[in-house]
């Protein structure tokens, strides 16, 4: 019976934090910088059971009609398989991950799941089959259950540590004053970087999607904590098609194809053996001035 009513207590509590949180919510999606005005085809219909393939189809896009962020950009990713993007700041690395979830409208070609235009789904299970993990964590005012919860409110008690567990949370969770009933967020406990992190990679286990967009985070976390949420996002992206906005060599170098990003469009593509082999290849001056850099310090 606890079971049953669990998940019913916790919509009432949501309940009670959306009314509170608006504000919240609302700083959510201008982070996110959502367009409202895209909407649901009226005979739009479920993205359901997928196995994650994307195609991005000659994709054009631009924030406003005076200048193009992305040009003709063609990519394919084979289901569970990782790609990398690379390249300069400001080149449209975040950009084209937006797109996928359909934050933003493209002007011309076409984005595919599984054969089929993004833009044939419900915004709703477009988005549920996409979980996203990036540098500014979004936590609410709350207890860690129910921050680890959101997005997937009839999951069940053990469903929720067994996600805490894999994203290495469980331990520090417990280690909280009330454990999974510990209030964190704007009046709550204040967690440390890596922990809110944690968090919301116990969120995305939970939520399970098919598809994964990483934005690895640049700011420095300490080695330790480091480790830890590499080694939980390398669990969390087995077997979901993942996008990576790569900072970091290791993910960079494991991943199928890594994507060389610039204000031009692709420069280069290909497994990281090929293109390091390429004597003149950007990814090569890259790749050398981080492991440098890495050497140095
Ligand atoms: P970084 O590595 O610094 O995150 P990036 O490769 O991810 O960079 P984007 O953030 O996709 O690049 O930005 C691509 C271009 O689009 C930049 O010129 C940026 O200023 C612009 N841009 C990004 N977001 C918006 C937005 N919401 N509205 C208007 N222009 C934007």
């Amino acid at each position: 019976v606890r079971l049953f009513i669990k998940p019913l207590e916790r919509l009432v509590r949501f309940n009670e934090q959306f009314q509170k949180g608006m504000a919240g919510f609302r700083r959510f999606n201008e982070l996110l910088n959502i367009d409202p005005e895209i909407q649901d085809k009226p005979d739009a219909k479920e993205l359901e059971d997928i196995t994650g393939q994307i195609y991005y189809n000659d994709v054009t896009f631009g924030y406003d009609h005076h200048s193009k962020v992305l040009s003709d950009i063609d990519i394919e990713i084979d289901a569970g398989q990782t790609v990398a993007f690379v390249g300069p700041s400001g080149a449209g690395k975040s950009t084209l991950c937006r797109l996928l979830p359909r934050f933003y409208e493209i002007d011309s070609g076409e984005i595919l799941i599984d054969g089929e235009s993004i833009e044939n789904f419900t915004l709703n299970s477009l988005r549920g089959n996409i979980g996203t993990v990036q540098q500014d964590v979004f936590l609410f005012n709350g207890t860690v259950e129910d921050n680890i919860a959101y997005g997937s409110l009839d999951a069940k008690e053990e469903e929720i540590i067994a996600a805490a567990k894999k994203a290495n949370a469980h331990q520090f969770i417990l280690d909280l004053e009330n454990g999974y009933n510990t209030n964190i967020g704007e009046r709550g406990v204040k967690l440390s970087g890596g922990q809110k992190q944690r968090i919301s990679i116990a969120r995305t286990f939970l939520k399970d999607p098919a598809i994964l967009i990483l934005d690895e985070a640049t700011s420095s976390l300490d080695n330790k904590s480091e480790k830890i949420i590499q080694e939980s996002l390398r669990r969390l992206a087995e077997d979901r098609t993942t996008l990576v906005i790569a900072h970091r060599l290791s993910t960079v170098k494991n991943a199928d194809e890594i994507i060389v990003l610039t204000e031009d469009g692709i420069a280069e593509r290909g497994c990281h053996e090929k293109l390091i082999q390429q004597s003149d290849s950007m990814y090569k001056q890259l790749y050398q001035r981080e492991f440098s850099e890495q050497l140095v310090s």
